[in-house]
């Protein structure tokens, strides 16, 4: 689950970490009044999306008076915005954050984050942060300092000071950075997260550092311990598809091809995926109904997959296992039937009474193509979807 950057900060108040003033606004008006209980004469007005790059597509603004507070957060409120990291999708801007305005003498990058391959929480830091800081990585991987934490002794305070001298920083500033690393740590274990990212983590020409940019995703599989990050949740900044799906408990992840897919299980449904590419397709999601498929399962997943008209064809790649291949093909027959689906439906059954499968949809009268194998079952999806064009 992503958060949005007034919410992050909120989370970072709460374990301690200094942020500047913020409210959030939902019209101009608000914006204006939020901008009145900020002491100073500049103010930060910044569209609250799940995404970062706001600043290169215009989602940060600086405003030197409430007039221009007020015509920022106008231009903003209301619209949709795309910046590089939402791959060509438009997220909402409801909200926008009313930040008090500082002077930045440089960007710093830091981030907690759970690395794979050594099997710990790990922080990232670099003294070139900002909004390049994927060209640092990729072009100047030695100005970025990793720091994996062992699981047993956690985070200790001359890890901190380590980070802080490798970024140069100062005496002063390298105890307000164990601070701020201390408190991220914390957050990070108690609230299971995947991701905290602050970038740019600032030094101000007064000195001191300071936390202008927020980021937090959370590990879904451990949000039934944390009611109170649920209740942040904004449906509004995720995938419609997705969302309902995870109503239903269905694995959904939408992508940008043509051939919708229904699996069980998600790693059948990766190999799908991947051998529809290989006969010159493209998947339009990944699905996976998961051991039960059911007819309601099924017919839930009928209905998700048909919701995004780019879908010409169908693929249900399924294996009986615990659920017997007959019990799924009336599943699929009764689903088709009562979701009236209009394209090519390519149906690939595997496992116990897979011959009783096959009778019952080579008879159910439908427009259902059977497959002999996954190999078969792509290409037959494949030439449905040219055929359509
Ligand atoms: P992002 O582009 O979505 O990551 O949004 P950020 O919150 O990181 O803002 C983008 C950029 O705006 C930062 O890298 C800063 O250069 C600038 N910025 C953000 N907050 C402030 C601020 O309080 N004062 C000044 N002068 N610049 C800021
Ligand atoms: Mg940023």
């Amino acid at each position: 689950m992503n958060f949005h950057e007034y919410q992050a900060k909120q989370l970072f108040a709460d374990y301690g970490i200094a942020v500047p003033k913020g409210i959030v606004a939902r019209s101009p008006d608000e914006a204006v009044a939020a901008a009145k209980q900020i002491p100073g004469d500049l103010w930060v007005v910044k569209a609250q999306i799940h995404a970062g790059g706001r600043g290169k597509a215009g989602g940060v603004k600086l405003a030197k008076n409430f007039d221009e507070v007020a015509q920022y957060a106008k231009q903003m409120l209301g619209t949709k915005m795309a910046t590089y990291q939402t791959a060509g999708v438009e997220l909402p801007i409801d909200s926008v954050l009313i930040s008090e305005g500082t002077d930045i003498a440089k960007e710093l990058y830091l981030s907690v984050l759970v690395d794979r391959a050594t099997k710990s929480v790990t922080f990232i830091a670099s003294a070139e942060g900002g909004m390049d800081i994927e060209q640092v990585a990729a072009e100047k991987p030695e100005a970025i300092h990793t720091l994996n934490i062992n699981y047993v002794e956690g985070l200790q305070p001359y890890q901190c000071r380590d980070i802080g001298f490798a970024m140069g920083l100062n005496a002063k500033q390298v105890g307000q950075l164990t601070k701020i690393m201390t408190g991220l740590f914390k957050l990070f274990m108690e609230k299971d997260l995947a991701l905290v990212e602050l970038n740019p983590l600032a030094i101000l020409t007064t000195g001191d550092l300071a936390v202008l940019d927020g980021k937090i995703n959370s590990d879904d599989n451990a949000s039934f311990r944390h009611p109170e990050l649920v209740a942040m949740r904004d449906v509004r900044q995720e995938d419609e598809t997705e969302v309902l799906a995870s109503k239903y408990d269905l694995n959904y992840v939408t992508m940008d091809g043509d051939i919708g897919c229904m699996v069980n299980g998600a790693g059948l449904a990766m190999a799908t995926m991947d051998v529809i590419a290989l006969n010159g397709g493209s998947p339009a999601n990944f699905l996976d109904v998961g051991g039960g498929a059911t007819k309601e399962r099924v017919t839930e997943a009928f209905k998700l997959i048909l919701s995004s008209d780019k879908v010409k064809a169908i693929f249900v790649n399924i294996f009986g296992g615990i659920v017997r291949c007959d019990m799924i093909a009336e599943g699929i027959i009764g689903a088709v039937k009562e979701v009236d689906v209009k394209v090519p439906v390519i149906v690939r059954l595997e496992g116990t009474n897979v011959e009783a499968g096959k009778e019952l949809l080579t008879n159910s009268g439908l427009a259902i193509t059977p497959a002999d194998d996954i190999n078969d079952g792509a290409k037959k999806a494949v030439a449905a979807v040219k055929q359509a064009a």
